[in-house]
């Protein structure tokens, strides 16, 4: 028997839905503004709904949201948002509305573990066991495959709020994040870049001085994780991330940090295969769904 998954990317600003079984076999996807959680889920529901009469019963759901959210399902917050700036959303029900309408596994995880799990399963971290993850876009967070496994510990890593050093006479902008001013994502998210240097990231050139921080600032992170986690493959993607133009900076800046202290031909010699952006691209969160579908109905 053939299984058909139904995958949900649940961003801050639009939903993406998508039924199939793997990259080359995506049946359908629509895409909505993310409203109210009442509203985007019933669209979500109506949506899968329609694909089941279409195309048949599905076997499992995936869903990889923004956070932060609790994905333990012995948890009695399990399968909701938790607190967020995003209005109307903290202590939204993600799974509940689902569960309600499709008795189904249902799988309810990070974006980014999300997306990690679908480089994992097609793309750039085939055949690894522990590497890591990283968007760098409107927000900054990073999935963490540890072990052969995603990574959740008390909620979910957090990696877009680390502290870095942050020299505020070469940059005195104090930083972006509401929670924390000049935490990572406080100092290179899209929205720290434009305010910042006061245009919209995508519009600054290749030559501008902004790049150079922002590498600096990526590989000071990635140095952190490298030293932290030891992954064997640092993918880095998001509206920012994905740049061409920045992964060569960050290659050499996080060589120049580590300064040859870890020891392994992966980072001395490799490092075009070591830091890399996702090989789903810009479908990797939406795969990864999928991915973690797959997943509820084999593990
Ligand atoms: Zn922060």
């Amino acid at each position: 028997m053939t299984h058909l998954f139904g995958g949900i990317e649940g961003g801050g600003t639009k939903f993406l839905c998508a039924v199939g079984t793997a990259p080359g076999d995506i049946r359908r996807e629509a895409r909505f503004p993310t409203t109210t959680p009442a509203e985007t889920l019933r669209q979500a529901v109506d949506f899968f709904k329609q694909a089941e009469r279409d195309f048949g019963r599905l076997s499992a759901l995936g869903v990889a949201s923004f956070g932060p959210l609790d994905p333990h399902p012995a948890s009695p917050a399990y399968g909701r948002i938790l607190s967020t700036p995003k209005p109307g959303w903290t202590n939204a029900d993600i799974v509940g509305p689902l569960r309600s309408a499709f008795d189904l596994p249902i799988a309810f995880d990070t974006d980014v573990n999300g997306a990690a799990l679908g480089e994992w399963t097609w793309g750039a971290a085939q055949g690894l066991e522990t590497f890591l993850y990283l968007t760098v876009g409107t927000g900054i967070g990073g999935g963490m495959m540890a072990n052969g496994k995603l990574l959740h510990g008390l909620l979910h890593p957090e990696m877009g709020h680390i502290l870095l050093p942050h020299d505020r006479i070469g940059d005195p902008f104090e930083g972006a994040c509401p929670f924390h001013k000049d935490c990572f994502e406080g100092l290179a998210s899209g929205p720290a870049l434009e305010k910042r240097w006061g245009q919209r990231a995508e519009t600054l050139p290749s030559d501008h001085p902004a790049w150079r921080l922002e590498a600096h600032y990526i590989a000071l992170a990635l140095v952190n994780y490298i030293l932290t986690f030891s992954p064997q493959r640092i993918i880095i993607g998001g509206g920012v991330g994905g740049r061409d133009d920045l992964l060569p900076l960050i290659r050499t800046e996080v060589q120049t940090l580590l300064n040859g202290y870890v020891q392994s031909p992966a980072v001395t010699q490799h490092m075009d295969g070591y830091i890399v952006h996702p090989a789903l691209g810009s479908r990797a969160g939406m795969l990864g769904a999928i991915a973690l579908a797959r997943q509820a109905i084999t593990s």
